[in-house]
């Protein structure tokens, strides 16, 4: 059943099992998850009501806003919380990012990634990203080709694979599954303003609904969940006064940038575009620091990745891209932001009417060539249900252009906490100071030195990259909040148990990248999704449900 906000009576009361607090991926999974449990659940989702206020007049605001864009560009507030926009991207944690890393202070999950397995195969249903095959043999075959003929090195592996989602919008895929579950009851437009502690403080009393201003409800339950997203679940515990004292900080983000092209050897096969596993699931290549490389140079995990080059730059002569630049405009702000990159080459000498014209002349000199990629577009993008995720280009003038993802060092003092200034419910804004470390960025320049040492022994190739432009071009991924709140074997290490369960209050437990102690390179919703998913195996069994539902196995396993 879903119910709007606005339709229960002010000043009254809902009980159930379990209240959750977020409609997004993690909730909207352990709703599901919990749905034949036998136990009567609550999904609470701030958006979607007729009343909802806009999501720009909540959460807060950004210290530097130079490399870290406002908070509310990349969520959404509404059932499906930011798969809304997402991009689909699926990638594992790899067995070292649960590891203790010496070299990385406060690394280690309490849970290890053999442990994650079987819930990273639950969640790649869930998120329609087929099956946990990350690895070229495994996912195309043992005959499948090289990312890159000739390249084998103990520092950089170039045969995992990241998964696509169709993208998947949790709130659409999965609305009628959540209307029609007997024990579950959908709530939008009502947004959790307050989460009401019993005097010891030990154990959570209710939770605070407003549907807007002077219009109150209040939820009972057994247990409480928080899945309100990695900055609000965070903001809902400092303004609750819950917690303890780590909560707000380690606060991380993926750094991302462009600063290196790729030339190969002449008659090197190269492959840099999007291929499909026999379930049709969009899959690309990456290159990969191996563990080992990681702890000899003191590194956090980052990758590399062919590529588009810097869109704004005409000099890519492409008329896809500049046709994509000109039309900028017309994208989502997440997305073109992204596009008015210049790129480490900093940008070009010219006015912006100069750039325009150059644009233009790089489609109007090849029509034909936009002609064919549109009608491409449109039949695997636009009207496809499993969408071609981005576009991907050949070489420009012999050379690939690489992006680069990366992983940050927990770091106590980048952080979020609160501000004088409320939004419309009373609820303290934040404020959000991201720091970046001088290790984050020299994890980054170290893999691209190592790429460049293996092209060079193996006589692959050539890689050509500015380390001063990494140190100073990098900018957070907008969409990953991790951390602010994170697991930990015991409470003077963290906020939540292994179990997501907040030390310091017996029914109240988190999901979401809040939690995680550390970030990987890895975008961060199939690791949420497989907590989440865990999270409900472990509520069913403490509150006497008979097990989780087994739901995601009846979905349609991400075949065509
Ligand atoms: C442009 C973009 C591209 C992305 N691309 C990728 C990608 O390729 N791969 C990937 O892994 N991840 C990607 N992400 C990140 C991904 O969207 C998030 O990791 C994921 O949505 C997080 O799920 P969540 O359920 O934890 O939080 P959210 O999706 O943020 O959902 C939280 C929900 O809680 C609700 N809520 C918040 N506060 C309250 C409250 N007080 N009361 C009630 N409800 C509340 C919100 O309205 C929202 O619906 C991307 C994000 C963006 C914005």
């Amino acid at each position: 059943m879903i119910i709007k906000g606005s339709e229960l009576p002010e000043g009254g009361r809902i009980e159930a099992d379990v209240a959750i607090v977020g409609g997004g991926p993690a909730g909207i999974t352990l709703a599901l998850e919990l749905a034949d449990s036998g136990l009567q659940v609550l999904l609470m989702e701030g958006g979607g009501g007729r009343t909802s206020p806009r999501a720009d007049s909540f959460t807060g605001e950004v210290a530097d806003g130079t490399r870290h864009p406002p908070l509310t560009l990349y969520r959404h507030r509404g059932l499906g919380g930011a798969s809304a926009l997402w991009g689909g991207r699926c990638v594992p944690f790899a067995p070292v990012d649960f590891e203790v890393r010496p070299h990385i202070p406060w690394s280690g999950w309490p849970i290890g990634a053999t442990e994650f397995a079987p819930w990273y195969a639950r969640a790649g249903a869930w998120c329609e990203s087929g099956p946990s095959r990350f690895r070229v043999a495994e996912a195309l075959g043992p005959d499948a080709p090289p990312a890159v003929t000739g390249l084998t090195d103990p520092d950089i592996e170039s045969d995992g694979l990241e998964r696509f989602s169709r993208p998947t919008h949790f709130g659409r895929r999965y609305r009628r599954m959540l209307a029609a579950a007997p024990r579950l009851r959908v709530v939008v437009g009502a947004m959790c303003v307050g989460v009401d502690t019993m005097a010891s403080g030990r154990a959570v009393e209710a939770l605070r609904f407003a549907v807007r201003p002077g219009h109150l409800f209040t939820v009972r339950a057994r247990a409480y969940v928080l899945a309100a997203g990695g900055l609000e679940t965070t903001r809902l515990l400092l303004a609750s006064g819950i917690g303890g004292e780590w909560v707000g900080r380690f606060y991380m983000c993926h750094l991302e940038g462009k600063a290196a092209w790729a030339r190969f050897r002449p008659g090197t096969s190269v492959i840099f575009a999007y291929e499909r596993d026999g379930g049709g699931v969009y899959l690309r290549r990456h290159f990969a620091l191996s563990p080992d490389a990681q702890r000899r140079l003191r590194t956090t995990n980052v990758i590399l990745r062919i590529e588009p080059p810097a869109i704004a730059d005409p000099s890519h002569v492409n008329p896809v891209l500049s046709a994509l630049w000109l039309s900028r405009t017309f994208l989502k702000p997440e997305y073109a932001r992204k596009l008015a990159s210049f790129g480490y080459r900093g940008a070009l000498p010219v006015g912006a009417s100069a750039l325009v014209l150059r644009h233009l002349a790089n489609v109007t000199g090849n029509l034909p060539e936009l002609a064919r990629f549109s009608a491409d577009w449109l039949l695997r993008h636009t009207l496809a249900r499993r969408k071609l995720p981005y576009v991907a280009t050949a070489a420009t003038n012999g050379a690939f252009s690489l992006d680069y993802n990366a992983e940050q060092v927990p770091n106590p003092e980048s952080r979020v906490t609160l501000t004088d200034k409320r939004d419309v419910f009373g609820v303290p804004r934040l404020h959000v100071n991201w720091q970046v470390t001088p290790q984050d960025t020299e994890s980054i320049v170290a893999a691209h030195r190592a790429l460049a040492s293996a092209l060079a022994r193996s006589g692959t190739g050539r890689l050509e990259f500015d380390e001063d432009a990494i140190r100073g071009g990098y900018n957070a991924i907008g969409g990953h909040h991790i951390g602010t709140a994170r697991m930990a074997d015991d409470p003077s290490a963290g906020v939540v148990d292994r179990d997501c369960r907040v030390f310091t209050v017996e029914n109240l437990w988190l999901a979401g990248s809040a939690v995680f102690p550390t970030s990987s390179h890895a975008n961060p919703t199939l690791t949420i999704v497989a907590l989440a998913a865990r999270l409900a195996a472990h509520l069913a069994a403490q509150l006497g449900g008979h097990g989780q539902t087994g739901r995601a196995d009846t979905l349609p396993q991400a075949a065509e």
